[in-house]
């Protein structure tokens, strides 16, 4: 392989979606994309639940997931690129508390342009009469503390894609942009050495300035790789090569599982599917519950629904997760003892629906503020610490990317968005918490 002007390590949405950006802004540099995984996108893109959303309570992730939002869209309906692209939206249940306490980010998203609805609890109930709003003297939703639903917020630009048909297209794109890929590669290290090599035994030393000068591989294509431009798209393993050099990764990971369940079985479940009224597709939206953020959505084309849960306290955070996934094993006993309780006490016609498949990946989290970060150390540009939702800003974060490669004070999103490119650094970070993290 040889010498590279950019070597980007990690193939997964951000990582193919930064090599098409600095491939497509910069066509004379010679670009690799790596990853240990055999294809793009096996890493937690592939295991995620790759629904996208608008409506954040951070005004830096309206802006990011909005601009990719309006990219996917322009690619499946303008250049007609199937990314299994469906607008079902989000549909937020919310006891009193919480709709009082969404007020503030509902009237925030409402100024900064973003759609969304509020949805009283009686036009809830006659849009899904399976629905339970109100437990009264339930002796299970006491003991679950489960609140009754009280109302509802609804995000209609928000919907679901196939995020292994997203990442083939980006690295597809790289690939016909004249950029190389190499597979089943690992990175071992990164190479530290003198800016100025002066070939005395032991460089760097303390009085010169350093940089990154490439990366040791291994697998397919071990060798030495040398570089101007190293970008670290690592994911949940952003500690693993970052840690060694004595640079903070800023992430941490956690298990999050998701759970499939036939509605072709029940004639109710079957029904709760095909709701109308949300979208032109007539088909249930994304619902998030009031409990323990247990969501769930359907997946038309095999009628199934896909759920999940919130999954926060008690789960541990794991600092180097193994390289391989599988050892992070979705739980039967999760789903049924802990998920399907919350679910079949708001709808009933969950209570026998067992488990068709099941799996696990891991959310990398930025436990500083639940935000994805840019940063660039001298010539080592990181991008990770998407918190659960990379896939739906993914587009955006690749041309942070190039615009960090640049030198740009300002990346260029999708539909002419100005983004300032150090604000979700870590010198000049310039963001607020996330709230609406699910
Ligand atoms: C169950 C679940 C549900 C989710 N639901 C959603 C959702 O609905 N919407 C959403 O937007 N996001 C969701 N996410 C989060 C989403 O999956 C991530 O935000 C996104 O996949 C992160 O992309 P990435 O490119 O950073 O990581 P990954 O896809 O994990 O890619 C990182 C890649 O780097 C490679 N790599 C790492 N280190 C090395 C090395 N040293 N050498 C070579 N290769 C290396 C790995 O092999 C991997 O392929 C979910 C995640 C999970 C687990």
């Amino acid at each position: 392989m040889g010498r590279y002007d950019i070597v980007i390590v990690g193939a997964g949405i951000m990582g193919v979606a930064s090599a098409f950006h600095l491939k497509r802004n910069n066509p004379e540099k010679r670009i690799v994309l790596i990853d240990r995984f055999g294809a793009p996108g096996q890493g937690n893109t592939g295991r995620s639940n790759a629904m996208f959303r608008n409506t954040f309570s951070s005004a830096d992730n309206q802006v990011l997931s909005n601009s990719t939002i309006d990219f996917y869209l322009h690619l499946q309906d303008e250049l007609k690129v199937d990314l299994g692209l469906q607008q079902i939206g989000y549909l937020w249940l919310m006891s009193g508390e919480q709709l009082s306490a969404s007020e503030a980010f509902v009237k925030g998203m409402e100024r900064n342009g973003i759609e969304i609805r509020k949805l009283p609890k009686e036009e809830l109930k006659r849009r899904m009469p399976g629905m339970v709003a109100d437990f009264d003297s339930s002796e299970e939703a006491r003991l679950m503390t489960l609140p009754n639903i009280e109302g509802g917020v609804f995000g209609p630009k928000c919907g679901r894609l196939d995020p292994d048909k997203l990442v083939r297209y980006y690295a597809h794109e790289f690939l016909r942009m004249g950029g190389s890929v190499a597979f089943n590669t690992n990175a071992e290290r990164l190479l530290v050495g003198p800016s100025n090599r002066l070939g005395i035994d032991g460089e760097p030393f303390v009085w010169q300035d350093s940089r990154i000068e490439g990366i040791q591989t291994s697998g397919d294509f071990s060798e030495t790789l040398t570089s101007e431009t190293v970008v670290l798209a690592c994911g949940a393993w952003g500690n693993e090569l970052l840690e060694p050099a004595g640079i903070d990764g800023h992430v941490s990971a956690k298990k999050r599982q998701l759970f499939s369940v036939s509605a072709r079985r029940s004639r109710g479940l079957e029904e709760l599917l095909h709701t109308k009224n949300f979208n032109p597709l007539g088909l249930l939206p994304m619902v998030i519950l009031p409990k323990s953020g247990v969501h769930f959505k359907p997946v038309s084309e095999e009628g199934d629904f896909w759920i999940a849960c919130e999954d926060e306290a008690n789960r541990p955070f794991i600092h180097l997760p193994d390289h391989d996934l599988a050892l992070y094993a979705a739980e039967q006993e999760y789903y049924e003892r802990s998920v399907n309780p919350i679910l079949s006490a708001y709808f009933p016609e969950f209570r026998n629906a067992k488990v068709k498949a099941m799996w696990a990946g891991l959310y990398s989290y930025n436990t500083l503020d639940n935000l994805p970060f840019v940063f660039k150390q001298k010539n080592l540009i990181i991008v990770g610490g998407d918190s659960g939702s990379g896939i739906m800003k993914g587009d955006s974060l690749g041309r942070i990317v190039d615009a960090a490669y640049r030198d740009e004070e300002e990346a260029s999103l999708y539909g002419d968005v100005r983004y300032g490119t150090s604000k979700i650094g870590f010198g000049r970070r310039d963001v607020e918490r996330e709230e609406w993290v699910i």
